[in-house]
């Protein structure tokens, strides 16, 4: 099950429960979306989870976050969402990716020649650069 966020044309944020990825882009293409509240099917998809917030501090404010902000607020998001699977990681991806095991959001360690054979077997697999690492 997957859980969805939406905001209605009357900006009531709802949450919908999906079975996978998949029956909700049906769901929705076929407009069966609707706001619990007011029944309108106007509704959008809204990505909570993708804000990224700063922290204003005397120094930093009205600066522009830097790169590495958003890589390590891109990286808590992967943290705090995803399931970490370690060296499992390219097993568990293919057992994922051909239907082997539920569908779900998964992070770990690959070497790079394991990740090239993941992006040519057509898995999309997307880079984490460890600010921890790099910056400490
Ligand atoms: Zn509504």
């Amino acid at each position: 099950m997957i859980n969805i966020d939406f905001e209605c044309e009357n900006q009531h944020q709802f949450e919908g429960c999906f079975k996978d990825y998949e029956s909700f882009k049906k769901q929705q293409e076929m407009g069966l979306i609707e706001c619990p509240l007011c029944n309108t099917m106007n509704v959008k998809r809204i990505y909570k989870g993708c804000s990224i917030h700063t922290k204003k501090s005397k120094e930093g404010q009205g600066k522009t976050p830097n790169f590495w902000q958003y890589l390590e607020a891109f990286n808590n998001y992967v943290k705090n969402n995803f399931e970490y699977v370690g060296n499992s990681f390219p097993d568990k991806a293919r057992a994922i990716y051909y239907g082997l095991e539920e569908k779900k959001n998964i992070y770990g360690d690959v070497t790079p020649s394991e990740a090239k054979e993941l992006v040519e077997e057509g898995i999309g697999v997307f880079p984490i650069i460890d600010t921890e690492k790099l910056i400490n």
